[in-house]
């Protein structure tokens, strides 16, 4: 059944002072609004129960991409389209910028925003394993100041986060990965676009002198949140790429991860093809490391 429009409340304050003030005042009462791409979703099925929404869409503050020294930090209010378009992005972040790409079609990249991506917390969200593979932070604010905290700790438990009830998402912080790098990322649905990830991998690696010094692997879809594949990982890293174990990182991914079945796919197939896309992962891993 839709909603009933009327019952809804919306208040639209033109400062972020002004919106972290309601919700400190009422807090629990006010549930934040970006681009709506995922509330809309709910209201329109008459599925949103909080009935109080703060339009956090003017709040300048909570825009913009910048290059800071050794990061990019990114707006809350940032959106795909602006993800895939700055050149710091493309040029530092090309995981980011293919997971964007992913996203949606054209209507939810230019409305929908990487900070309701990361609070939404869905599982299958996309973004999120590319910010995992770079080691981003996020930062929180509220009243009573502002908060880092490494994204990998964000997401406490299926849809459970690090976030107090007074408190909005402000920012993004990505390190800027350091020489040239392996960048990789694969999201696999039912189609090549417009649909919602079966499982989902991004890497990022650092080779020196023919040896993997830095490795991180995000997840999405294979687990109650977006996850790192720890295990995976330790067994690649200080390795030479001319020597890696893959088939051994593929059988440790599998204490990474604890997929369910639901209406998109089963736990099996994620698990066989997480596996996969891992394997192809550091097969390229192996040839960008062999070439550099
Ligand atoms: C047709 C369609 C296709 C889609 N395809 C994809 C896809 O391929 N991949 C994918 O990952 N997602 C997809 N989505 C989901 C959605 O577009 C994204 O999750 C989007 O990034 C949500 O951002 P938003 O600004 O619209 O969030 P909103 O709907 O405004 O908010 C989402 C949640 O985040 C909270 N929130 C938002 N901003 C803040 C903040 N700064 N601080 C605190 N809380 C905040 C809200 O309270 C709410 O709980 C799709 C949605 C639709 C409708």
């Amino acid at each position: 059944m839709r909603a009933y429009l009327p019952d809804y409340d919306i208040q639209s304050p033109e400062t972020l002072d002004e919106a972290l003030t309601l919700l400190s005042r009422e807090p629990g009462k006010w549930r934040p609004i970006a681009g709506g791409t995922d509330l809309m979703v709910l209201l329109n099925a008459g599925r949103l129960s909080d009935l109080n929404l703060l339009d956090i869409s003017r709040l300048t503050e909570l825009r913009g991409i910048s290059e800071n020294g050794p990061s990019v930090t990114f707006g809350a209010l940032t959106t795909y389209s602006e993800l895939r378009q700055h050149p710091a992005v493309r040029e530092h972040l090309p995981n980011v910028v293919e997971s964007a790409r992913v996203t949606g079609a054209q209507a939810i990249q230019n409305r929908g925003t990487l900070g309701g991506n990361i609070v939404n917390a869905s599982p299958a969200a996309d973004t999120p394993p590319s910010l995992l593979a770079y080691g981003a932070e996020i930062e929180l604010v509220s009243v009573r100041g502002k908060r880092r905290v490494p994204y990998e700790s964000f997401h406490k438990g299926y849809k459970k986060m690090d976030l107090a009830p007074d408190e909005l998402l402000h920012s993004i912080h990505v390190p800027i990965p350091k020489g040239s790098g392996f960048h990789f990322y694969r999201k696999v649905g039912t189609r090549q676009a417009q649909a919602i990830s079966k499982t989902c991998l991004a890497a990022h690696a650092r080779i020196e002198n023919g040896v993997v010094e830095e490795l991180r692997i995000g997840l999405g879809s294979v687990a109650p949140v977006p996850a790192r594949a720890r295990s995976a990982e330790a067994v690649i890293l200080g390795k030479a790429v001319d020597f890696l174990p893959i088939e051994d990182a593929v059988k440790a991914i599998q204490s990474d991860i604890s997929p369910i079945d639901d209406i998109r796919s089963t736990a099996r197939y994620r698990r066989v093809v997480t596996a996969n896309v891992l394997r192809q992962a550091l097969e390229e891993l192996a040839r960008t490391g062999r070439a550099s």
